[in-house]
């Protein structure tokens, strides 16, 4: 790749960052398209979050993606927001259009987009752990799907019953939960969606939501964790006889629907998949 005047810049900005896959997801994506576009990473304080968007404003920045701690309070910093944000109340990224700034959830095609592929999937009784920016994103997809009935089941219960309140507004059955009773309803569940860091590495990495007896035999398990690629919950779901998703699929597609709307180009999917699944393992891209 060949940097010159003309290089156009898309980034992810959050707090901390330095552990992302997205450049080398994206950066191949350019690369094997030969787009002269490059994506850097920025870590960007709260208390610095105006003065980094009206900075990528300024700049005409192509566009960006926003991660943790971020998704929500960069909402009052943008000029517009697709309905995509406005259902899920947080924003992961944004284009970059005549100087102004839209702000976008792509997590939500992301999530919608893995399990549409899913043959197996039941679209009954969907289970969702987690009613965080990640969690939201998973219960409109499930009301995007046609779900008879949607539980969530969160650590706060004050956090799962406002999600479920928006998702029966929309027309659609929800219950909230605490994740204390998971176990009493997840063997029921058609669809287990984890929205939660539980499971991820470094720290969390020996915990599971859930254990085996407790997953139906032919239900459908996605975690959103995907470091690492094959956590405690899917292995317990594999023995259950479930069918497992990682949450590295979601990551490759809601970074493919970014990249979209910053180029209007479709990327090469399986590329982004294996550069990010590379970077994962520590391997060079
Ligand atoms: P968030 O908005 O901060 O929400 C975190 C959620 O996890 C909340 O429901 C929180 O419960 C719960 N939680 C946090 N720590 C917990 C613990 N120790 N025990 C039980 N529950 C806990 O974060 P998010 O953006 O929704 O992300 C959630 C997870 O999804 C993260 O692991 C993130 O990496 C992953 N994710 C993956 C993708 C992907 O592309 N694969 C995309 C988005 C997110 P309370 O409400 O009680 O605090």
């Amino acid at each position: 790749m060949q940097i010159n005047s003309c290089t156009r810049l898309c980034c992810l900005i959050g707090h901390p960052v330095k552990h992302s896959v997205s450049p080398q997801m994206h950066n191949a994506a350019f690369k094997e398209l030969g787009l002269n576009c490059i994506y850097l990473v920025f870590d960007v304080l709260e208390e610095m979050l105006r003065e980094a968007v009206d900075g990528l404003r300024s700049l005409r920045i192509l566009g960006f993606n926003v991660t943790i701690p971020h998704k929500i309070r960069i909402i009052k910093f943008l000029d517009e927001l697709d309905n995509s944000a406005k259902l899920v109340k947080a924003v992961n990224t944004v284009v970059q259009r005549n100087g102004e700034l839209i702000g976008y959830n792509t997590d939500l095609y992301g999530i919608e987009q893995v399990l549409r592929e899913v043959d197996e999937l039941n679209c009954g009784l969907g289970l969702i752990i987690g009613a965080g920016g990640a969690g939201r994103a998973s219960a409109i997809a499930l009301t995007n799907l046609g779900f008879s009935e949607i539980i969530i089941a969160n650590r706060t219960f004050k956090r799962a019953s406002n999600l479920a309140k928006q998702i029966r507004e929309l027309g659609f059955s929800a219950k909230p939960i605490l994740l204390t009773d998971l176990s009493r309803y997840a063997s029921s569940a058609n669809l287990i969606i984890n929205a939660t860091p539980l499971g991820m590495a470094p720290n969390l990495i020996s915990e599971t939501p859930l254990k085996r007896d407790h997953i139906k035999r032919g239900s459908v398990v996605l975690d959103l964790v995907y470091n690492p690629l094959r956590t405690k919950l899917l292995i317990e779901a594999e023995k259950a006889g479930a069918y497992t998703i990682s949450g590295l699929k979601v990551l490759v597609a809601q970074g493919a629907r970014s990249f979209k709307l910053w180029t209007g180009i479709d990327p090469p999917i399986g590329t982004m998949y294996s550069a990010a699944l590379k970077a994962l393992r520590g391997e060079k891209t």
